[in-house]
């Protein structure tokens, strides 16, 4: 081979096209091997994607609803390019989880001059639902506190009191900037909280402090719901009801659920999530009222297993 090469190259006249014929041969092979390998590529991307995309619909019917979640990621593979014939759904963990594995065979096309004739697709997905645990900015944090004994859900209730046996002169309110600042806030940050739910730097989790906020809070609180009543009535696309609302409606909050530590600071132990009456009552207007909902999903929170499910949950992709 070396020599004919050699004697090849000495004969000037056919040597060019000769070396330009195995340059090209060898290129147009490789271009063609790159091609497949791309093909394969860009199939595994699109179904990890696609069983990605359905694990993380389908978590969202768990752990209540698990031939719903099974349904749902279905739909969501077929809709994202998989065939039911490609991909298998399954509850896991107690009904806490769902996987997805994608299997199948892509053929190959230019790899066959080498006996290759099919590569594997087979990227899975898994994602877990569990009580929200971790919940920061944009999450929906209210600066009012519940007891755990005080939560019945699906029937009408009082979420604050306006008045009357308070202990030593707290109404249930908190004190959210005291998550970053040990001094606190007043009553300006506790109607901003409650207006727009807790947006500054710090986390409410389990067995975090929270300072006691002082007062009845009466005028903060009536502007802070009559706020989100008007937020919900001008930009959800519906007539909102507990049972029936938008999924980021201004009518739905979450409280931390918790006891009072020496008549100062408010010990979390959970999360609940309370759906606000649409009209402010007459009386005492610093009165909140509505009904305990679940489940409530806060997305971006971490999963907290050793707090009391309330049916306030978050969902990961674990794999
Ligand atoms: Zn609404």
């Amino acid at each position: 081979m070396l020599k004919g090469l050699k004697q090849l190259f000495r004969d000037e006249s056919g040597a060019a096209i000769v070396i330009v014929t195995i340059a090209l041969l060898v290129i147009i092979g490789c271009m063609a091997l790159v091609i497949d390998v791309g093909v394969v590529y860009a199939e595994r991307i699109q179904a990890s994607n696609a069983v990605d995309a359905a694990v993380l619909a389908g978590v969202g019917e768990l752990p209540l609803n698990p031939g719903n979640a099974l349904a749902i990621a279905q739909n969501y593979a077929l809709a994202n390019g998989l065939s039911s014939e490609q991909v298998v759904f399954q509850i896991q963990d107690s009904g806490k989880s769902i996987r997805g594995i994608v299997d199948y065979d892509q053929p190959m096309y230019f790899a066959r001059v080498f006996n290759i004739y099919s590569a594997k697709v087979k990227p899975t997905a898994k994602a877990r639902v569990g009580p929200a645990g971790q919940l920061g900015a944009g999450m929906g944090v209210v600066p009012i506190a519940v007891e755990q004994d005080e939560i019945v859900f699906d029937k009408p209730m009082t979420l604050k009191e306006g008045g009357g046996s308070g202990e030593q002169g707290w109404y249930g309110c908190l004190d959210l900037v005291s998550l970053t600042k040990p001094s606190g806030g007043g009553a300006s940050e506790y109607e901003h909280y409650l207006t727009y739910g807790y947006d500054g730097s710090g986390t409410v989790k389990r067995d975090t402090l929270i300072l006691e906020e002082n007062g009845n809070m009466s005028g903060p609180t009536r502007r802070a719901i009559e706020y989100r009543i008007a937020k919900c009535k001008a930009e959800c696309d519906r007539e909102c009801t507990a049972a029936d609302h938008d999924p980021d409606c201004p009518l739905l909050v979450i409280v931390p659920v918790g006891k009072m530590i020496n008549n100062k600071y408010f010990q979390v132990e959970s999360f609940a999530a309370f759906y606000l009456s649409p009209t402010i009552g007459n009386g005492n207007n610093s009165v909140i009222t509505g009904q305990y909902v679940r489940p409530v999903t806060v997305p971006g929170a971490k999963i907290d297993d050793s707090i009391a499910d309330n049916g306030v949950y978050t969902r990961v992709l674990v794999e």
